[in-house]
């Protein structure tokens, strides 16, 4: 019988991730199951509390923090981002495989503290069109947007940690090349 496996999705934002997450969860051959987040950003328009993260405040992230509640939380954008132990451990510990969207500091965490991971880093075709996508979605301000793409400047030097490399051009192609990747690598675990 397999173990429990911790898929970890980065990227810049804008690249795609939440999309392919999304497209990944509707594949019935592969039984994923999705970590949800806390973080303490706002909420986009579009997103639900408890479906795409949970929403709290700088108070009770910290008093979570202080609680070790996280199996890993980062800062990003000055705000934090974290991953429950209530929302993997048991999972994990029940063989399941997650998957979660994870910026580069907590996925190293992940690679640390959970040997059965597969790290994924998605990549834009170009700095142009991620710009495009974020303008596309809409939801941060141009110079929020601006912040985010100097991030991303940055954290794509940390894309050689993970174990493959991404490029989200063509949507489909890049969902069927990584649905690939987590089929065999579910194959080698069980
Ligand atoms: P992330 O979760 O990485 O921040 P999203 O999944 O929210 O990114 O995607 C950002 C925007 O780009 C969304 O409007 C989404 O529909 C769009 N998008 C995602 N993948 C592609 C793609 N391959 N080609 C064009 N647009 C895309
Ligand atoms: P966004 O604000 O665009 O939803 O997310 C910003 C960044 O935070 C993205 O890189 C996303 O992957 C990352 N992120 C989301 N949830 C977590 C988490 O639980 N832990 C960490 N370390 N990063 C996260």
């Amino acid at each position: 019988m397999g173990k429990g496996l911790f898929i970890v999705i980065s990227g810049p934002s804008g690249v795609g991730k939440g999309t392919i997450c999304e497209a990944l969860m509707k594949n019935k051959n592969i039984d994923l199951e999705y970590s949800i987040s806390m973080t303490t950003r706002n909420k986009r328009d579009y997103e639900k509390e408890g479906v795409h993260y949970y929403f709290t405040d700088k108070n009770s992230f910290e008093r979570k923090i202080r609680n070790y509640e996280f199996v890993e939380y980062a800062i990003y954008n000055n705000e934090y981002y974290g991953t429950l132990k209530s929302e993997v451990l048991d999972k994990i510990n029940n063989r399941k495989y997650i998957i979660s969207e994870i910026e580069v500091q907590g996925a190293k965490k992940i690679k640390k503290d959970f040997p059965n991971s597969l790290l994924l880093y998605i990549l834009p075709p170009s700095i142009g069109e991620l710009r495009n996508r974020l303008i596309k979605r809409g939801t941060e301000s141009k110079e929020e947007i601006e912040r985010r793409l100097k991030i991303a400047i940055i954290e794509n030097k940390y894309s050689y940690y993970y174990d493959y490399v991404i490029v989200n051009d063509k949507l489909e192609v890049a969902v069927k090349e990584i649905e690939k990747i987590i089929k065999n690598k579910i194959i080698d675990n069980t």
